[in-house]
């Protein structure tokens, strides 16, 4: 990760290495715009164009890494608009409840869309099992879920885990030799630590933690 909140660059292989020592690379440019830039905001995976970003990072050219090269050669580039909703009040309206991106729609950081909506679909198999497939069982998931996911939404929307580089670049400008004079390795633990505790994933109360959904016979 590389950069701070208006403009970020996010890398990490997504294969094996081959023969040649490489691998595939994933990468995510991340650029903010004018909230007036015309955008068009509820479009996923249009084919993104390196022209709207690539100035932006023309330059980042570091001794380990060359992101405009990377961009350069990249076999595919989809674009993504950043946005989020507002935490909702309510999910479950007599026999229908919201789950997943449905529910808490949150910016994609800190690698959790997915993983509450699976968290979700665990809660709501619990109240079936423990109260029947029945309005007070999407009551009880709705009560139990929402607020945990709309406190996630919102750290999500402060930057979630990624605000370490907000903070390096608010005390240096970005510029250091050890990133550890700068955000000394107890801050950053504990930025880690209390995003992870906002999202249900601190490895201590996940590992004393019982199974969500119980225990079954067969
Ligand atoms: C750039 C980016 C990176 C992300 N990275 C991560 C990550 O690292 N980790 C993570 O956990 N999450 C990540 N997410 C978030 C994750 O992708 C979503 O939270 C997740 O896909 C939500 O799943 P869902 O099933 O709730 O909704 P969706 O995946 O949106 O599924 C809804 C489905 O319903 C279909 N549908 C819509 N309307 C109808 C209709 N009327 N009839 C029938 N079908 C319909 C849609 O076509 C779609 O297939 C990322 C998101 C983005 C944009």
């Amino acid at each position: 990760m590389a950069g701070h909140r208006d403009l970020k660059f996010v890398t990490y292989p997504i294969s094996q290495p081959d023969e040649n020592g490489e691998c595939l690379i994933n990468w995510i440019a991340d650029v903010k715009f004018d909230h007036h830039a015309e955008w068009n905001r509820e479009d996923y995976n249009r084919k993104g164009k390196p022209e709207d970003f690539l100035p932006g990072f023309e330059d980042w050219k570091f001794d380990w890494l060359d992101i405009p090269s990377l961009i350069r050669n990249a076999s595919a580039i989809f674009e993504f608009p950043m946005i989020d909703r507002d935490p909702l009040e309510r999910w479950s309206f007599s026999k229908v409840t919201l789950l997943g991106d449905a529910a808490h729609a949150m910016y994609p950081i800190g690698s959790n869309g997915a993983s509450q909506a699976i968290i979700d679909a665990r809660v709501l198999g619990k109240y079936f099992r423990t109260l029947g497939c029945n309005e007070t069982a999407l009551k009880a998931y709705d009560e139990e879920r929402r607020p945990v996911t709309n406190a996630v939404v919102l750290a999500n929307r402060g930057d979630g885990p990624d605000q370490v580089l907000q903070v390096i670049e608010q005390r240096c400008g970005g510029r250091f030799d050890k990133v550890e004079d700068i955000l000394s390795p107890v801050e950053m633990a504990k930025m880690a630590a209390d995003y992870k505790k906002t999202a249900g994933f601190d490895v201590d109360i996940l590992n004393n933690a019982p199974s969500i959904l119980g225990k079954f016979d067969d």
